[in-house]
């Protein structure tokens, strides 16, 4: 029998609780995940103790959330999360582990969860790379009025994607699941996350001249902007790679290139990892934001590093994550 998962709702602590628009996090698995990607950051977090169980993530107990509900909403009980709960602020389901990870196939404490916010029509983003999104019992248990779905992929090649994203649905399957979402009515948002860079820090800002000596990760393509909008993504939004320690050496197995190559006197350190520039991730962001603003396709960006700096890109300056405006279960972020 699975371990419990106690913590499954949480606001992060440090600056992404501080940064982030929606960081009240609801998890129904915790403590691993079965899709294992080499560039996870909850994965280097909790591997770094030891604590990281792919294969036998913690279970959250469906009744205790139940419970939490109850005595909010139907008994007026005051308690941590009642004041969260009270303004309506949407929660981030898969802001730890993705929901839809292969236990859920065997615990299906997700698809019990979406039942239970659809009744109390609470609001919600749901973040997966998983194909299960776009299929029964998973569509009918979302609703487009409280779900805001961000479905990422990474890169449109399905092999290399297999390497990378160990048990995660095809990238082709995930844009299936985009169409399959948007035709029934979702507002979709393809993410790209994490951006793995396919050249070093200042290729692009300098003006990306080719030349026999400059390297590349030929992993992601500019081109899985147009699939993400031909797919029926209603937003696109990008995140870039967090370089760690355990990531260079997950990728160097995996993929047989650690990246470390990419790193430059351009590259800083941010709380704990080290970043592109903001100049060279601009040039990607730009680059994407123009084939988005061609087709008429929403943009943003999440950058824990320099989130401020790059809110003149965001479609919706006042929602990185975009479900503002976009979904009518959505009135308000964690700050207002
Ligand atoms: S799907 Fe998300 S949580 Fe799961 S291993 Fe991959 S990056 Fe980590």
């Amino acid at each position: 029998m699975a371990d419990e998962y106690k913590s499954f709702i949480k606001v992060p602590g440090g600056g992404e609780g501080q940064r982030c628009y929606y960081p009240v996090r609801l998890d129904p698995y915790g403590k691993g995940c079965g899709h294992n990607c080499s560039y996870c950051y909850a994965r280097s977090l909790l591997e770094f103790r030891d604590l990281w169980r792919p294969q036998d993530p913690g279970v959250a107990d469906v009744a205790k959330i139940r419970k939490l509900f109850e005595d909010v909403f139907d008994k007026g009980r005051r308690n941590k999360w009642s004041e969260v709960l009270l303004r309506r602020v949407p929660l981030r389901i898969g802001g730890m582990t993705d929901p839809l990870q292969p236990i859920e196939l065997e615990e299906r404490t997700t698809l019990e969860l979406l039942r239970l916010l659809r009744d109390y029509r609470y609001p919600y983003l749901f973040l997966t790379k998983s194909a299960l999104v776009g299929e029964e019992p998973y569509l009918s248990a979302l609703d487009p009025g409280l779900a805001a779905v961000q479905i990422s992929v990474t890169t449109l090649d399905d092999e290399k994607a297999a390497r990378l994203e160990h048990g995660a649905s095809r990238p082709s399957e995930r844009l299936r699941a985009i169409r399959s979402l948007s035709q029934a009515g979702f507002f979709v948002t393809g993410r790209i996350s994490p951006l793995i860079p396919n050249r070093r820090d200042g290729f692009y800002s300098e003006g990306g001249v080719e030349s026999p000596d400059e390297r590349s990760f030929p992993y992601f393509s500019f081109g899985l902007t147009d699939a993400l909008c031909e797919a029926g993504s209603g937003s696109i939004l990008v995140e870039f790679l967090r370089f760690l320690p355990f990531v260079h050496r997950w990728l160097a197995a995996d993929a047989g290139d650690d990246l470390r190559w990419m790193l430059n006197e351009r590259s800083f350190h941010h709380e704990g990892a080290t970043h592109f520039s903001a100049e060279e991730k601009r040039a990607y962001f730009e680059r994407i934001r123009e084939v988005c603003l061609r087709r008429g396709v929403q943009f943003s960006v999440c950058d824990d590093a320099n989130q401020e700096s790059f809110r003149d890109l965001w479609t919706n300056p006042d929602d990185c994550c975009n479900a503002l405006r976009n979904i009518p279960g959505f009135t308000r972020t964690y700050k207002q």
